[in-house]
């Protein structure tokens, strides 16, 4: 994959083929220039046309979550068991709001896409 400079993905997703492209491929990984998380989608149209589509920094995240339902395994995923309970590969934030005793709490979580979360901090608003 490619930002500042060419390199290798941190992870692949597989994802399902739907009724315009097969062969749909999201890539995952870090520009070791920038530090920046790249994302780049290639599929194959019904016509052998090749889709590219790459973003970076918090558009990259928006990209994989847009496809987050489409994924049908990781390179990962499928290479190493899934021993792992904390979060791992790509992983994202998640807010909750909890109300305690007239009290309300922001819980954040870090999530995978493998199901697994972690409670990173809560704070009382
Ligand atoms: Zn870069």
């Amino acid at each position: 994959m490619r930002h500042c400079c060419r390199f290798k993905p941190d992870d692949v997703y597989y994802l399902y083929d739907n009724d315009l492209f097969s062969s749909r491929k999201l890539s995952i990984g870090f520009c070791p220039i920038c530090s920046k998380p790249v994302a780049e989608l290639i599929q194959f149209r019904f016509d052998g046309e090749v889709y590219k589509e790459s973003a970076s920094g918090i558009r990259a995240n928006d990209l994989m979550l847009s496809l987050q339902n489409q994924i049908w395994y990781s390179m990962r995923e499928y290479n190493y068991s899934r021993f792992k309970s904390r979060p791992w590969g790509w992983v994202y934030g998640v807010n909750k709001l909890q109300k305690a005793k007239h009290k309300e709490y922001i819980k954040q979580y870090a999530c995978d896409f493998y199901g697994n979360k972690e409670l990173v901090k809560t704070s009382s608003l």
